[in-house]
């Protein structure tokens, strides 16, 4: 019997479960939110993935659903598992990655290492926050946010005065979430698998590299985690992903102090862009594990062939002349490093595509990876 997953969502992380379902003899179907995006080369249904019926009728087919994305609401997610579909994870556990004031809450009171945080919903509260922490905070919209939209450093409550307005008229409690301005000296993802009868993979915490809020590079391992510093993250995954029951991919961000402590900022219940390297760097990459999880299949090895991987982003590009142009003079000068394509039209800054290299030796890499990164820049 051929098993089958369904993907809500028609974005590039539904496009690279792609290849990880044909080799594993899976069949993938995917719920798009339009015609021709990323994920159109999987069997591709589209459709609204706010409207109950939509999903179900959708899901239903289906051994297991899983996603590309955090956004489909509980109610759809609650309809769906009432009919005894296997959501994976489930509405218990996406709900803390869809609003980070519930992740916050639950973080802390599992006694994990978050910056200190508070729940605001007066400008005077938000105020009183940042005069007791230096004079500046970090105040995020609790949902909606990505790619450092929806987080904003501030010195007064003024500057978010649209935000307060704006939640309080979601229809929600119109709080916000404001948070100390942690000075990290770099920041670090830790990936963990779980399958829904209990199994772990981890795979070596690394470092990712934002420019304006957008990852542009991930390093793996990180430089100078062996050890103390590896064992705390992987710590700290596994306990979200027991304590908070998901199953699938669970990436975790984390801020690395300069006093050397590790705190979790946050969390994403799927194949994340600080897992793209183990593609093509460990054994197991992230996407064929997802399924495997999703399908409570056994885990694969999450060892790594060679000593570094490095990931480099592709973002934007001119909107004239895709990513294919330029592909012949990467692949002629780096024929060792491994490009990914979304098949999305190139729009400045927008995240077209990353490419993956390996070796033994990580200044080299690194320079391997940044040098054929930039022939699809510019
Ligand atoms: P998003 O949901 O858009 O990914 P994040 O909460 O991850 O938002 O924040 C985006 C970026 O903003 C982080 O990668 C980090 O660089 C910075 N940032 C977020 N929270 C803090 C904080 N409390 N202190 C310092 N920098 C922060």
């Amino acid at each position: 019997m051929v098993l089958r997953i369904g993907v809500v969502g028609g974005g590039q992380l539904a496009r690279m479960m792609i290849p990880a379902a044909i080799e594993l003899g899976i069949e993938l179907r995917v719920l798009a939110e339009s015609g021709g995006m990323s994920a159109a080369l999987a069997a591709t249904a589209v459709g609204d993935y706010t409207d109950v019926d939509t999903v179900l009728a959708f899901a239903r087919e289906v051994d297991a659903l899983t996603f590309d994305h955090e956004h489909v609401p509980q109610d759809v997610l609650r309809a769906l598992e009432a009919e005894g579909i296997a959501v994976r994870p489930g509405a218990d556990a996406l709900r803390y990655a869809q609003d980070k004031l519930l992740m916050r809450e639950k973080l802390s009171e599992l006694g994990l290492p978050v910056p200190d945080w508070a729940r605001v919903t007066e400008p005077a509260d938000l105020d009183a926050f940042i005069a007791a922490h230096g004079g500046s905070a970090v105040v995020k919209t609790p949902r909606g946010g990505y790619d450092g939209k929806g987080v904003k450093v501030v010195r007064s409550a003024g500057e978010v005065a649209e935000w307060f307005a704006a939640a309080a008229e979601d229809g929600r409690d119109g709080a916000l979430l404001v948070e100390e301005l942690v000075d990290f000296r770099r920041e670090l993802a830790q990936q963990v698998a779980r399958r829904p009868s209990g199994e772990l993979a981890v795979w070596p915490v690394v470092e990712t590299v934002q420019v304006g809020g957008v990852c542009s590079e991930v390093i793996a391992p990180a430089p100078k985690s062996a050890g103390k510093l590896a064992d705390v993250a992987e710590q700290i995954a596994v306990t979200i992903a027991e304590g908070l029951g998901v199953t699938g991919m669970l990436a975790v961000e984390l801020f690395e102090t300069s006093d050397d402590r590790l705190l979790v900022n946050e969390l994403a219940m799927r194949p994340h862009n600080s897992g793209h390297w183990s593609m093509d760097g460990a054994v197991t990459g992230q996407f064929e594990q997802h399924l495997r999880a999703v399908l409570d299949l056994p885990l694969g090895s999450t060892a790594m062939p060679q000593p570094w991987a490095v990931m480099v982003n592709i973002l934007g590009g001119p909107e004239e002349g895709g990513l294919d142009d330029r592909y012949a003079s990467a692949m002629e000068e780096h024929p060792g490093v491994k490009v990914h394509n979304y098949g999305k039209a190139p729009r400045p800054g927008r995240k077209v595509g990353h490419l993956n290299a390996s070796g033994d030796d990580l200044d080299a890499v690194v320079y391997e990876a940044r040098a054929a990164a930039a022939h699809f820049q510019g």
